[in-house]
């Protein structure tokens, strides 16, 4: 008898799974479109030229240690990080109405999140789009939120933003629910909506007093420019909303495994700030007590410094260069060989994902017969295609469709 026995087997998580089959398959050529990591044309990691720099400068640093740092973490990173999604001149900023919190990534920053509004405000049900990033429930839940509901997002026939559908969902949802809304480059459909919707968006939160809970993993990433890809977060400041808002350094820093986060709030009256940092000190503390410091440094290091961030905004102007290139060389090629179906989504969609449109049996044909891997809802990383297997991926694609 011990008590671990008979504890279910919970379902694998798809990306990490369908990744290591991908790793683990032996077959001289294989594709790799599942994890949502850049690669270079060559299909390698990159560390960003100016990450390294900065990295070379805290090793050879000897005023640094490994203390502690406070409760919620770097000062230097928070301001930065805060003021990077808000806008360098954002009033909330001034006005002393934004705070920021360094967490362990996107990921952290939610559950943080997730655990203040439930613990402290009593908040219980949370709205996610549907479909949505697959760990937003999970953590949600974790955090205590004990209703966690959907709300329309795509319009799988006309491939694009049901917006309709979405306005009458949020018009349904109870007062005080919190709205998860992805600020840019929505995961997995690579659909955002266009200004005009985000602002019905915006009208609804507001008159049904809603919670608006922004998660923005892609900043700068999607369209190589960090200002427009803030662009709605800072439309809902502007409105008066009060949010929290998430964000990951993972994608636009490169620094996956850093687990460099900051969660932002901005609140309409400032003198309620003082409560919010006590509470989030306990939050933290009662998960992760202090953060890491070293990507924090090096996002500091980077966004304080002109010339750094100018390097960064190549860097990230790069990536989102090649992707682009990766979206239209794809639909050029499937749009030669004929290809049934229409393929223009593809150059539509911004940042690292797609959604193909492929169902999920077209989805494991490609990876049975053709070893190019992607999750079952037929998302693609387009980071994983280049010059060299763009070829092999759409012909395979066009065997799988007329199959
Ligand atoms: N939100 C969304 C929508 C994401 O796609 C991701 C990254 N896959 C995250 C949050 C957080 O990722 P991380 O914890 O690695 O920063």
């Amino acid at each position: 008898m011990s008590f671990f026995d008979g504890i279910p087997v919970a379902p694998p998580i798809e990306v990490f799974h369908k990744n290591k089959l991908y790793l683990d398959e032996q077959a001289p050529v294989k594709v790799n479109l599942t994890i949502g990591a850049y690669r270079t044309n060559d299909g390698k990691p990159w560390v960003l030229p100016v990450v390294h720099d900065a990295e070379v400068q805290l090793a050879n640093d000897a005023t640094l240690n490994h203390e502690y740092l406070p409760v919620l973490g770097h000062e230097g990173f928070r301001a930065a990080a805060t003021a990077l999604v808000l806008g360098e001149n954002s009033p909330a900023i001034s006005e002393g109405r934004a705070f920021g919190v360094q967490c362990l990534s996107g990921t952290g920053a939610l559950r943080a999140g997730a655990e203040f509004l439930h613990h402290v405000l009593g908040l219980s049900v949370v709205y996610v789009s549907k479909p949505t990033w697959g760990n937003h429930k999970l953590v949600f839940t974790r955090g205590g939120f004990t209703s966690v509901r959907d709300y329309t997002f795509w319009d799988a026939e006309n491939r694009c933003v049901a917006i309709e559908k979405l306005i009458a969902d949020l018009e349904e949802a109870p007062e005080k629910a919190v709205i998860i809304l992805h600020g840019c480059a929505h995961n997995p459909t690579g659909m955002d909506p266009t200004k005009e919707q985000w602002k019905k968006i915006a009208e609804v939160v507001k008159r049904k007093n809603l919670f608006t809970f922004f998660d923005i993993a892609y900043q700068g990433f999607a369209s190589g420019d960090p200002d427009a890809d803030a662009w709605a977060v800072r439309y809902f400041v502007e409105q008066g909303l009060e949010m929290v808002v998430s964000q990951s350094f993972a994608k636009n820093f490169g620094l996956y495994n850093e687990r460099v986060g900051n969660l932002t709030v901005v609140v309409n009256d400032k003198s309620v700030i003082a409560g919010f940092q006590s509470q989030m000190s306990l939050v933290i503390r009662a998960n992760w007590s202090n953060p890491p410091a070293h990507g924090a440094r090096v996002v500091h290091l980077v966004l304080s410094d002109p010339k750094r961030r100018n390097e960064w905004m190549e860097s990230i102007k790069a990536m989102s260069d090649r992707i682009k290139t990766m979206r239209a060389a794809l639909r050029e090629k499937l749009e030669a060989l004929g290809t049934p179906g229409s393929w223009n989504h593809i150059t539509q969609q911004i940042g690292m994902f797609s959604f193909t449109g492929l169902n999920e049996d077209q989805v494991n044909h490609l990876i049975s017969k053709h070893k190019v891997f992607l999750l079952s809802d037929g998302r693609i990383n387009i980071c994983g295609l280049n010059t060299n297997n763009i070829e092999y991926v759409a012909q395979a694609i066009d065997e799988t469709v007329r199959a």
